[in-house]
């Protein structure tokens, strides 16, 4: 058994996915590179694939409460389309923060958009979904000194990011 090609923490894994939701419909399929242990994609995903190895096929589902979470009912809040820059293009889908009560960053996601008005909303696209993974683990590295102390990883042509 090498542990080199093992997921645990602080490798830096790169792996295939495809997202389907409970009715088995596709939402979306690509690529995720992550630094394991650091919260970089959601907890229900991220411990399922603690101890694969390299070339393994994983199926996992994940429940609300360890994905996006569960549905608040709320109304979706109307803001002025003027509080947006006006060189943006606003789509439904984009994700924004907005400042809480105590000054914090709270995410929202815009799902409409009329007349002069951007519909936000609190809920993460995929919140209250159990969610299907379909994943294959292309490889397995150990993170970098420099990727472990930013808590995510870098891409190939190093520090493009910031
Ligand atoms: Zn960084």
């Amino acid at each position: 058994m090498s542990e080199q090609n093992t997921i645990g923490a602080d490798r830096a894994v790169s792996l295939q996915y495809t997202l389907s939701g409970s009715d088995g419909t596709v939402i979306e399929s690509g690529q995720i590179d992550y630094l394991h242990g650091y919260q970089n994609i959601i907890p229900g995903l991220e411990s399922a694939l603690d101890g694969a190895a390299v070339g393994a096929n994983l199926q996992v589902e994940v429940p609300p409460e360890l994905g996006y979470g569960e549905r608040m009912e709320v109304e979706p809040q109307r803001v002025p389309r003027t509080s947006f820059p006006p060189e943006m293009e606003i789509e439904p889908g984009m994700q924004f923060h907005a400042r809480g009560p105590q000054g914090e960053a709270l995410p929202v996601w815009v799902v409409g958009v009329e007349d002069g008005i951007v519909l936000i909303d609190p809920n993460h696209p995929l919140a209250g979904e159990t969610l299907h993974f379909d994943v294959t683990i292309l490889s397995v590295r150990a993170g970098t000194a420099e990727e472990l102390q930013h808590g995510h990883i870098h891409g190939p042509d190093g520090h493009g990011h910031h």
